[in-house]
């Protein structure tokens, strides 16, 4: 196929400043060239657009696609487990294949085309294989108790030898959360050479409950007969150095001195931070020491959209000391970084794959493009994947 050269009024690459007017190029599904514009070169010109890599949710379950509304956030964060428990129970496993398409639809809609999914059961693989989109599968894996865990390594294993990586999607392991997975269970699955993540310091109860062996995890874990005090890990530390090129998501209640190795990635989730009104989150510095902070919309159980760039939008709002371009970084590179895909996606660079993202510009809005793109309320008007439109506006240019 002949290359085809798109310019705009911004392309923002994320690993070099943005291009004030300038172009791309791309051929057979990979960016040949990203630079300034020369007349006469383009053979598209988008407007007043700014054109980036399409973007990386780095957590999110498509499988609770269909809670959105089900699972209102009151009292403390067991009793919303106890709504999303109750919500999965009564879910069929066609209503589950259901949703996971609409969620995989509502990403790729707000230009997401990389995508790192919790999935119990490793039930969206087949989806995220035929998906026009690339993905890691997380398989969630629970178990406090000496029974539960071993049950669910085997069902792992056999998950884990069906699922075999292709160019989309491979599989990743999610050891689910410190209060749901036995200290030895991390060891063992710290033994899989697997991309994983892991819910880590999410609440103050979670700690409470590995520091001193009370709170309301006691009772929730009692009530859902898997209460097992001995297999709980001392503290998240414990956790944090089994993984060294872990995923931890939210991390709302580590120390903000706490370090990180340069393998390792925090995954926040802004609006779900907020809805459950935690404290203020460490991020700034965690990033001022140069931890990777990759972003996630966690799932429609918690949030009312898999919007991406709303995630990051509202990070902005909530948190304006964080630099801007970081921001931009969290959803792009930096998730790329996290999944283990940098080398395809996650920046506008020759080589990587023709991931793109078309997005309007607020006319009023502030002339340095990052703000704008941050403050400006637009949703991408195309999204191309490895060098097909799988998303475009009517009324786009062709
Ligand atoms: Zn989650």
């Amino acid at each position: 196929m002949s290359p085809t050269t798109y310019t705009a009024r911004w392309i923002v690459p994320i690993d070099v400043p943005p291009i004030d007017g300038g172009c791309v190029t791309i051929a057979d599904g990979r960016i040949v060239a990203v630079g300034a514009h020369q007349p006469g070169l383009a053979d598209i010109d988008f407007g007043d657009v700014a054109v980036l890599p399409g973007f990386v949710n780095a957590h999110t379950h498509l499988d609770l696609s269909g809670a959105r509304g089900q699972c209102p956030i009151t009292g403390d964060f067991t009793h919303w487990l106890r709504r999303v428990i109750a919500f999965r129970m009564n879910r069929t496993p066609q209503q589950v294949q259901s949703d996971i398409g609409s969620g995989i639809a509502e990403c790729l809609g707000f230009g997401t085309t990389c995508i790192g999914d919790i999935s119990a059961g490793g039930t969206s693989w087949d989806l995220l294989q035929a998906a026009s989109c690339r993905s890691v599968v997380f398989h969630e894996v629970l178990g406090l108790t000496t029974e539960r865990a071993e049950g669910n390594l085997r069902t792992l294993d056999a998950d884990l030898a069906r699922h075999q990586p292709s160019d989309r999607s491979m599989a990743g392991i999610s050891p689910h959360a410190p209060y749901s997975v036995r200290g030895s269970l991390f060891g063992e699955l710290a033994n899989r050479i697997l991309p994983t993540a892991i819910h880590l310091g999410e609440t103050r109860e979670e700690l409470e409950l590995l520091r001193s062996h009370t709170g309301p995890f006691v009772e929730f874990l009692k009530e859902l007969g898997v209460w097992d005090a001995a297999g709980l890990v001392a503290n998240p530390e414990a956790i944090l150095h089994l993984f060294p090129n872990g995923i931890f998501v939210h991390g709302n209640y580590l120390d903000s001195a706490q370090t990180f190795t340069p393998g390792q990635t925090v995954v926040l989730c802004p609006r779900t931070h907020s809805a459950f009104g935690h404290s203020r989150h460490p991020v700034l510095a965690w990033l001022e020491r140069g931890v990777r902070i990759a972003l996630g919309t966690d799932s429609l159980a918690s949030n009312p959209d898999l919007d991406i760039l709303e995630e990051a939008r509202h990070l902005h709002a909530s948190y304006p000391e964080v630099g801007p371009t970081d921001v931009l970084r969290m959803f792009t590179q930096s998730g790329a970084e996290a999944l283990g895909l940098d080398a395809v996606c996650g920046t506008l660079t020759a080589g990587k794959s023709a991931d793109l993202v078309v997005l309007p510009l607020a006319r009023d809005g502030t002339s340095d493009v990052v703000q704008n793109i941050l403050q400006s309320r637009f949703s991408p008007t195309g999204v191309m994947w490895r060098g097909d439109w799988i998303f475009r506006h009517p009324g786009f240019p062709k």
